[in-house]
Formats: structure tokens, sequence, C-alpha cells
């Protein structure tokens, strides 16, 4: 199977050594980061074709999955961001692909990336706090 990402390669591209770095794919998702990493199985792929909260990108607003229940529910009431939102439609309908490669969310990960570095940073900065 070729559905492991060098995800270590994906970073934004302004990775300046000042104080405000930006985030890495790890930090702002870490559950996400690590089942890239392994290759999606079929439960990590409904959840992303589903647009459920708990996609990667409701992890990076804090939502990881750990509520009790699972239930598939559009982010728009939990996320107010319209980008985001649109995000994690793109990344459902790659997840829907039968003959998707683990490659076919490179592209997509590094521009949410880089749209979460420029709007949403402090976010990632709270959650962890
Ligand atoms: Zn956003």
């Amino acid at each position: 199977m070729t559905n492991v990402i060098g995800l270590n390669v994906i970073r934004s591209p302004t990775d300046k050594s000042g104080v405000d770095q930006d985030l890495t794919f790890e930090e702002v998702c870490p559950v996400w980061f690590h089942k890239f990493r392994k290759g999606l199985d079929r439960r990590d792929r409904s959840v992303l074709a589903g647009d459920s909260k708990y996609c990667l990108v409701g992890e990076a607003w804090g939502f990881t999955g750990k509520q009790a229940g699972y239930y598939i529910a559009p982010l728009i009431p939990f996320v107010g961001c319209w980008s985001c939102v649109r995000y994690g439609q793109k990344f459902g309908k790659v997840a829907k692909k039968d003959d998707y490669a683990g490659s076919d969310f490179e592209p997509l990960i590094s521009e949410f990336l880089a749209h979460w570095n420029r709007e949403h940073k402090g976010i990632t900065r709270e959650i962890k706090r």
C-alpha cells in the first residue's frame, strides 16, 4: 500500500526561525498526523468521508473525538469558519474515492495548514494550554 505520506516534508513554506513559527501538521492535528503516517484504515476513511467533526479539521478545532458517542455532524455549527468546512469536505471527497492514494491528501494538508497558520494559529495555542 502507498497510503503513507512523507509528512515530515509537509511544512508551511514560510518556515522562518523566528519566535512566531508556523505550526506543523503534527502540532495542529497530532491524532490525524499519526493516522496518516500509519495509513488510513476503513474507519478513518469513513470519518473523513462522513464530514464529521472528528475529521482532522475538527481535531484542529479541539474536537479530538474524545467525547462520548460517535455521530456525524456537519462542521459548520461547531467551527464557524467556512473555509475550514470546505477543507473538511475536500478531505471527505478524497477519502471517498476507492482508488485514492495517500499522496492525494498532501496538497490538501498543506493548503489547510497554510490557512490554519494564517487564520487560526491562536486556537492551537489555546487548546494546548
Ligand atoms: Zn478556517
